[in-house]
Parts: structure tokens; C-alpha cells; sequence
């Protein structure tokens, strides 16, 4: 494959600044890595809290965007297994130490020094872009393409806070139908379980994508739930969503936080965490979570609802993602 000596990006040069367009030098592998071209890019929430400031410390300036889909366009010495022509989906854990207890413990996802795309390294708003080879996956044909984009962090985020719920949950409370509620709607349902959708109130477009993809029911955020749930998934970053999901669960009901950055959660009576309900967060995401959850999305023909925006539109995906305007999720597609 020819390399261009340079390459557009959508930059964040400071946080609670737009990004601009850049043209930028293509970046180079190290021993480790494969350059990759981006073919598409998802566009996540997580984008939003690093461009508004909620989460700290970001590499400056910064390319943002976890969830690339593209096609390996060269490699560093030390790369085994990739080869050039792959097509491959980065995540937004980009590196772990290995070394640490949780990488020992099989937590990555809670590793001491991690690496995560988009956020402390260069991510995939850009042409090009580099990553760990042993932190990518090869993607079926099926989401080689833009449509795998969302899999890999609205996916995969929602997959490992589904897990969370364990397996005997059947009644499932969703709170905030956006990118990861819609994969993970889709998975329960292949696994018959019944799937309950909390909206923004009044949000008739997302009550109906929710019950065209299968829901049973879907309604205002603020209504109490038709029956008890026996789990809830909160994507919303609302915490006051936390205190009310409690009050929809059932005894020993698991209340799971999906995002990573949520509003302060209200003070709330005892009693309605009484009778072993407890509150989890998830955070991050494992390597095997990745190559179990890709196996499942084609089992379970999972399919994605994107809307496309061109890199140079990147500004506009990120805030209609913050007004949820989106049924699905926005992928960025790069110039080619
Ligand atoms: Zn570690
Ligand atoms: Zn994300």
C-alpha cells in the first residue's frame, strides 16, 4: 500500500474547544504496532466527557476516537500475527503493563498503567493511526466496514456491563436507548431475555427504535417501570438515574453503570438498596470481553444502526450525539 507522507485528522488541541482539521504527518509504527488506515471511526460519549473536560489529563493536543475500524497498512518489526490487508477493529484499551496485579489477576480493564486510544494515545478521527497489535482484533467480513465501528466500544461496553447483570436476570431495565443499549438490546433479546427501555421523557423516537429493535416496553426515564426488574444497565450519564433504577429493580436486583463519567448521584433512603440490591460500575474493557463479544454479535446477527458523518464533520456527529439526536450511533467515515 502507498503511504502519503501526511494525513488529515479532526484535533483536539484543547479541551471545551471544538476540534479543527489538521494535516498532520502520518504517524509510524513502533516494534509493537501496525499503521493503520482508518476506514471508519465511531463516534462515543466518551468522546464528549474528553472534549468537555469531565475526564482529566488527556494527551494535548489529541486525536480522539476509539472505535476504528480499518486496514493494516504496515507494521514494526516485532508484529507476528497481523499482516498487511487485514482488516482490524482497535478498541479503547490500547495497552496494559502486564506486570501489574490486575493484569495478573485477569483485570486488564483495571490496569494500573494502561494506555487507552483516543485518550492518552492518538486515536482514529484521522487517516491513519497506529496501535498495539496485540490489543487489536481481525473482524469478520461481516463489520469490516463502518458498521463494526460501534461494536467496538458502544459493543463492547455494553456487553461487559450485560455480563454484570448475571445470567438469571430476565426482566432488563435499559436507562438511556443510545448506541450501547441498541447492540445490547439485541443481544438479550437473541437470548430471550426482556428488555425495558428508559428514554429521555417524552422521547418517542428512541420509545420507538427501542420496540422496533424488541423491547417489551419503552417510556419516560421518569415513569416507574410496568413490572419489577430483576437488573438495570444505566448508560445515561444522569446519576439521578441511579436512585430511581433502584426503586425499579427487584430484591437482590443489580443496578450497572455503563459509562464512564456520570452527573453527581442524589442522596438517597437506605431502604430502597435494602434487601441486597447493590450499584456496580464498569470500567474499560478486556481482551477476551473483545473476542467473546465479537463472537457473539455474529451469532447473534447483530446489527448496527449508524448514521455516517465525513471526518470534517466530526464537530456536528458530537453534538448531535450530545442533544440525542441519534437513533444508533454516528460513524465518521475518512477521506479516502
Ligand atoms: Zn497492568
Ligand atoms: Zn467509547
Amino acid at each position: 500500500m502507498q503511504i502519503p507522507v501526511t494525513m488529515k485528522a479532526m484535533m483536539l488541541e484543547q479541551q471545551k474547544h471544538p476540534l479543527v482539521i489538521k494535516e498532520l504527518p502520518v504517524p509510524s509504527p513502533s516494534d509493537q504496532q501496525v499503521l493503520v488506515k482508518v476506514i471508519a471511526c465511531g463516534v462515543c460519549r466518551t468522546d464528549l466527557h474528553i472534549l468537555d473536560g469531565e475526564l482529566l489529563n488527556p494527551k494535548l493536543p489529541l486525536i480522539i476516537g476509539h472505535e476504528i475500524v480499518g486496514i493494516v497498512a504496515g507494521k514494526g518489526s516485532g508484529v507476528s500475527t497481523l499482516k498487511e490487508g487485514d482488516i482490524i477493529g482497535i478498541p479503547w484499551l490500547a495497552h496494559t503493563c502486564g506486570t501489574c496485579k490486575f493484569c495478573l489477576q485477569g483485570k486488564e480493564n483495571l490496569c494500573d498503567s494502561p494506555l487507552f486510544t483516543g485518550y492518552t494515545i492518538d486515536g482514529g478521527y484521522a487517516q491513519f493511526t497506529v496501535a498495539y497489535e496485540q490489543f487489536c482484533f481481525l473482524l469478520n467480513k461481516k463489520y469490516a466496514n463502518a458498521s463494526g465501528a460501534p461494536l467496538l466500544c458502544a459493543g463492547l461496553i455494553g456487553y461487559r456491563s450485560y455480563n454484570l447483570i448475571g445470567k438469571s436476570a430476565q426482566n432488563i431495565g435499559i436507562y438511556g436507548f443510545g448506541a450501547a443499549a441498541h447492540l445490547v438490546t439485541q443481544l438479550a433479546i437473541f437470548q430471550e431475555k426482556k428488555i425495558y427501555a428508559f428514554t429521555r421523557d417524552k422521547d418517542i423516537k428512541a420509545q420507538q427504535f427501542a420496540l422496533q429493535l424488541g423491547a417489551v416496553w419503552a417510556g419516560d426515564s421518569s415513569k416507574p417501570a410496568p413490572v419489577k426488574l430483576d437488573a438495570a444497565i444505566i448508560f445515561a450519564p444522569v446519576g439521578s438515574l441511579i436512585p430511581k433504577a433502584l426503586m425499579d429493580i427487584d430484591k437482590g436486583g443489580i443496578v450497572v453503570c455503563g459509562g464512564i463519567h456520570m452527573s453527581d448521584i442524589p442522596t438517597f433512603p437506605y431502604d430502597i438498596l435494602w434487601q441486597e440490591r447493590s450499584i456496580r460500575s464498569v470500567a474499560n474493557l478486556t481482551r477476551k470481553d473483545g473476542e467473546d463479544f465479537l463472537k457473539l454479535a455474529l451469532q447473534a446477527n447483530i446489527k448496527t444502526q449508524t448514521k455516517l458523518f465525513h471526518l470534517h464533520e466530526a464537530n456536528e456527529a458530537l453534538k448531535q450525539l450530545r442533544e440525542g439526536k441519534l437513533n444508533g450511533a454516528a460513524v465518521l467515515l475518512m477521506p479516502t
